[in-house]
């Protein structure tokens, strides 16, 4: 652990998904006593593919999880983005080892289980609780209460709730309900030896390059996960849909998405012509909330609780890891004396949080309207715009090898587009631990 001295605080975890198992390594490395209650009597239960950009990478490499994590992660070279019907590529983004060269930090692709199976492990060993099959049915963000039914009530300096989308724990705070996007997604995942008996798929397996086919109103992304055991692709399209929002696992027929891609490339027909199971998610998001933290300060809403965001940035999970960090610069005992300074300090990193988040929400709406444009003068600019940036880091790497993607463009938080450089090195090259400590260091300061 990097810390033990200094204000030891107890905190209590709702979730043990992504953020709340982020939440609880962030915070036992500084030393805090942590506790995590997870509904759910068991883990690892999402089948779903992820992409984990710089921003985060550079976190988990901080926490010293890379070891464990290039075990189960895929590492592209480059995102290829295909046009659906011809298959024609568009334009290729540079993610290995560009992403090193040019942010810090790699590009990995990662099976969700194999993710949260990691951060569990890697909590366990350094001494966090975790408590599986226990929901917190309320709590009273005064007194720092959690209920946990059947009469059981637990204390903690801190609450933190990572209840996910469909937030129980959210109206502590704030009214806020998530709204549906006007996106829903197929996905699956198909297993390696059925990739592998037909050579389109084969190639795609063994390839090393992440997949965007890009159509009007419907888009498809596809990526080998778990160090090339399993393949996972999605289907977004623009369609009403009855499904509750936000619900991952809603049981769904693969011909249904397979009679939406009938206009689709060879290509992307035969990988969805091997998917037999297929599962359908209705996208949501949560909008902008006052405040992400109660008044007492001692309550605190982190990842798709306070701030789902539609997943076309590949950033959810991202800003999940990125709130973690954050917490924990804005607790470390080395700046924290009292638990009354909590009333302060609390406030100070929900402040620090939302335009982050906000600025990286509107890349997310952005990039899901870039990836559906009909045809028509957008989609023909966005396709030359992709080309010409393709052609121009192409060049500049036969010119100067990789060295080419040391060449740190300025980050632009309101880029036109999360697919150009001065977007993606807003959204991929933020260093969330520095960033939190130097505004910590100046609240202490003021
Ligand atoms: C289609 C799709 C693709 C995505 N792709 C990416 C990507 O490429 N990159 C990326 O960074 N992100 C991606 N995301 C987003 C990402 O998966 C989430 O944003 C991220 O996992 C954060 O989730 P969370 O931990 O906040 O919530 P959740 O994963 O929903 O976890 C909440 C946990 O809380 C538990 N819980 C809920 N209520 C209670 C209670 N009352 N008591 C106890 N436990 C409770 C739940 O059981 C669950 O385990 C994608 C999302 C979607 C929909």
């Amino acid at each position: 652990m990097e810390s033990t001295s200094g204000l030891k605080l107890d905190i209590k975890i709702v979730g043990a998904g992504i953020s709340g198992l982020a939440c609880a390594i962030a915070l036992r490395r500084k030393g805090h006593d942590i506790t995590v209650y997870e509904r759910n009597p068991e883990l690892y239960a999402y089948g779903a593919g992820i992409q984990l950009f710089p921003n985060a990478t550079q976190v988990l490499r901080e926490w010293k999880l890379e070891s464990e994590l290039l075990k189960v992660v895929h590492q592209p070279e480059v995102m290829s983005i295909m046009r659906y019907d011809t298959g024609d590529t568009l334009g290729e983004i540079a993610l290995n080892p560009a992403a090193s060269m040019e942010y810090g930090h790699p590009h990995w692709q990662i099976y969700w289980p194999d993710f949260q199976r990691v951060l569990a492990k890697a909590a366990t060993a350094i001494g966090v609780v975790i408590h599986l099959g226990q929901p917190v049915s309320a709590v009273d963000q005064e007194h720092g209460t959690l209920d946990l039914g059947d009469g059981m009530i637990e204390h903690a300096d801190i609450i933190i709730s990572g209840d996910g989308i469909r937030s129980r724990l959210r109206s502590t705070i704030s009214n806020a309900e998530s709204k549906a996007f006007q996106d829903s997604v197929f996905r699956a995942i198909i297993p390696r030896e059925v990739m592998m008996r037909d050579p389109v798929t084969a190639a795609l397996m063994e390839g090393t390059n992440s997949m965007v086919w890009t159509g009007p109103g419907i888009a498809v992304l596809a990526y080998p996960v778990s160090a090339g055991v399993r393949y996972n692709t999605l289907l977004s399209y623009t369609r009403p849909s009855e499904n509750e929002v936000g619900r991952w696992n809603q049981p769904a027929d693969a011909s249904e998405a397979r009679e939406m891609l009938k206009d689709f490339c060879p290509t992307v027909r035969k990988l969805w012509s091997l998917v037999d199971d297929t599962a359908k998610w209705k996208l949501g998001d949560v909008p902008k909330l006052d405040s992400y933290v109660s008044e007492s300060g001692k309550f605190v809403l982190v990842g798709d609780a306070a701030h789902a965001i539609v997943p076309h940035a590949g950033q959810g999970a991202a800003m999940a890891v990125e709130d973690a960090a954050a917490l924990g610069e804005f607790l470390d005992p080395a700046t924290l004396t009292d638990r009354d300074q909590l009333r302060a300090r609390m406030p100070a990193y929900s402040k620090f949080r939302q335009p982050r988040i906000e600025n990286i929400r509107s890349m997310a709406y952005g990039n899901a309207r870039f990836l559906t444009m009909a045809d028509g003068a957008e989609q023909q600019q966005r396709d030359q715009m992709l080309s010409i940036m393709t052609s121009k880091w192409k060049a500049a790497v036969r010119e100067n090898g990789l060295d080419a993607f040391k060449a740190r463009v300025e980050a632009n938080a309101e880029s036109a587009s999360i697919n150009l450089p001065d977007g993606r090195m807003y959204a991929y090259g933020y260093d969330v631990i520095g960033e939190a400590s130097k505004a910590v260091q100046e609240l202490v300061a003021a």
